[in-house]
């Protein structure tokens, strides 16, 4: 895991968004993230904690919990633990220009274990496989989902899918506003 191309993408001078250090959650809880990000185009960014920084996809579509909708979701580069706390404006000319809300944020663990460090460990073995399964404990998102590589496309592409539980519906949560969104 490594913020190198997080750092190379990003002058600091002139984005408050947070550097590219790593950093421990003393919480032993994975923390997950969704922001909103209105961008050159609105999307969203799932962000999941793994060894000290954020695995993060951007999904175009926004996420759902809708079992038979299965939402691209493109791998980005590692964000800083911190990133969780972000929220601001990213000034113009800088990479990913634009309001960045947090939509939903809190904890996640593996299917099987909500322990700390064999989650990550499942997750770790997950990535190497292209498919992980793991509880969401949001505000929005909660119960089962997985994220699934498209190994026959670009290696960045991943589907984002919500597992038929108790919290699955129809209902269009990609209308639901972030918190402070006016
Ligand atoms: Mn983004």
């Amino acid at each position: 895991m490594s913020l190198e191309e997080y750092a190379a993408k990003r002058n600091f001078d002139k984005t408050n968004e947070p550097a590219a250090e790593k950093s421990k959650n003393n919480k032993k809880q994975l923390l997950f993230v969704i922001h909103k990000h209105y961008a050159s185009r609105l999307h969203f960014d799932l962000r999941l904690e793994l060894d000290g920084v954020l695995k993060s996809w951007a999904v175009p579509k926004g996420p759902t919990v809708n079992p038979k909708e299965k939402k691209l979701a493109v791998m980005v580069e590692d964000h800083p633990l911190e990133y969780g706390d972000f929220e601001g404006v990213i000034p113009d000319g800088n990479y990913g220009a634009g309001q960045v809300y947090i939509w939903d944020r809190g904890t996640y663990h593996a299917y099987d274990t909500d322990d700390y460090d064999k989650s990550q460990e499942i997750f770790r073995e997950g990535f190497n496989k292209g498919h992980l399964t793991f509880i969401l404990e949001g505000n929005i998102l909660k119960g089962e989902f997985a994220l699934v590589r498209l190994k026959k496309a670009s290696p960045k592409d991943w589907l984002f899918i919500k597992k038929n539980d108790e919290f699955a519906s129809d209902a269009d949560i990609s209308i639901i506003k972030a918190q402070n969104e006016l």
